[in-house]
């Protein structure tokens, strides 16, 4: 198969691209474009066969569901049941970088919700992503663009060095806002929030919105997000915690990478330092693919601080790291 790569304003995207697009989706095709989070493989989330690609082309397990996007806070009755809280949430912070999980309806097939009875849903705050919903008039089931397990796409060259051969189209919208995946909340139980993945929308803002502490899935709970058992964003290089593991960055500074806010003292042989918290997010999931490309042995990281997306980036790089 050709992948066709294909540029597109996201100010003002051309509708003959995004009705090709649309057209794809609605033939049970897969398409990758960008949301503000990272870029995602979508495909029609009502379609079993359809969806069965998207597992395929990323070698994703079964049992790891899919968010459904939307374009219309109307479209989610027809999924989902939906609550007050769920309204109030989706008023107030979509489109955006937040994903609820409520209880499923019959439409959604099992395949999309990985056997689950919730689903997980979410409006996407990308004018592309938008017009390429609204255009196919069906949610769209949409996990990030990567081979399973790899460091998200932030940008369409990432995307199609893992998707190139495997699927149409991918609309090349340029760098994505935030850089890192939305963040995942349970609501199917209104008194019981569940924060079931850290990400770009700060869980304080959530917090103080709800005017409730979330809570977080014990290890007896896991099953409620089960994406969160895999190994994932991960480089093809070993991945170091700065403070944790300082003998072994010692040994081999001068052939590693150094990724993090702060100088380092040691002279790493490429270094990247953002000067924000939001850039890092921003420019993790890139950095990880060009230091691995450039061949460094492995990548030395300091972890930001917990607050606002520093909780999900945090996280990001623990993952990538192997610990939890
Ligand atoms: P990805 O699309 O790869 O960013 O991953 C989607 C995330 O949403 C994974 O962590 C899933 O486990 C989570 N998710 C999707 N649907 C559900 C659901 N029904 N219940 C719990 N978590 C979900
Ligand atoms: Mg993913």
């Amino acid at each position: 198969m050709i992948t066709d790569k294909i540029k597109i304003d996201a100010f003002n995207p051309d509708q003959k691209i995004i009705s090709r697009a649309a057209d794809l989706i609605k033939d049970g095709e897969l398409v990758a474009f960008p949301t503000e989070t990272v870029y995602g493989l979508g495909a029609d989330a009502l379609n079993a066969e359809a969806v069965k690609k998207i597992f395929i082309a990323k070698g994703r397990p079964q049992d790891n569901p899919l968010i459904l996007h939307v374009s219309d806070i109307e479209q989610v009755n027809d999924l989902v049941y939906t609550n007050d809280i769920a309204r109030s949430l989706m008023l107030n912070f979509w489109p955006g970088a937040l994903t609820l999980v409520m209880n499923a309806k019959k439409i959604i097939p099992l395949q999309t919700r990985g056997g689950l009875n919730t689903a997980a849903v979410r409006m996407p705050d990308n004018p592309i992503a938008l017009a390429l919903i609204s255009r196919a008039g069906i949610p769209i089931a949409a996990p990030s663009a990567n081979l399973s397990g790899r460091p998200s796409p932030t940008d369409a060259e990432s995307v199609y060095n893992d998707m190139a051969g495997k699927i149409n189209l991918i609309l090349d919208g340029g760098s994505t806002n935030y850089g890192i995946e939305s963040t995942v909340i349970d609501i199917s139980d209104p008194e019981n929030i569940f924060l079931l993945r850290a990400g770009s929308t700060g869980i304080e803002e959530l917090e103080k919105f709800l005017n409730v502490k979330l809570k977080i899935p014990g290890a007896n709970n896991l099953k409620r997000s089960p994406g969160t058992r895999y190994r994932h964003y991960a480089p093809n290089i070993p991945v170091y915690i700065f403070d944790n593991d300082s003998e072994k960055i010692e040994r081999d500074y001068k052939n590693a990478g150094y990724l993090g806010l702060n100088e380092p003292d040691e002279n790493f042989k490429e270094q990247i330092i953002f000067n924000d918290v939001q850039n890092y997010a921003h420019g993790l999931f890139s950095a990880f693919r060009k230091l691995e490309s450039d061949g460094v042995k492995f990548i030395s990281i300091e972890l930001p601080p917990l607050s606002g997306i520093g909780l999900g980036l945090t996280d990001r790089i623990k993952r990538a790291a192997n610990i939890s």
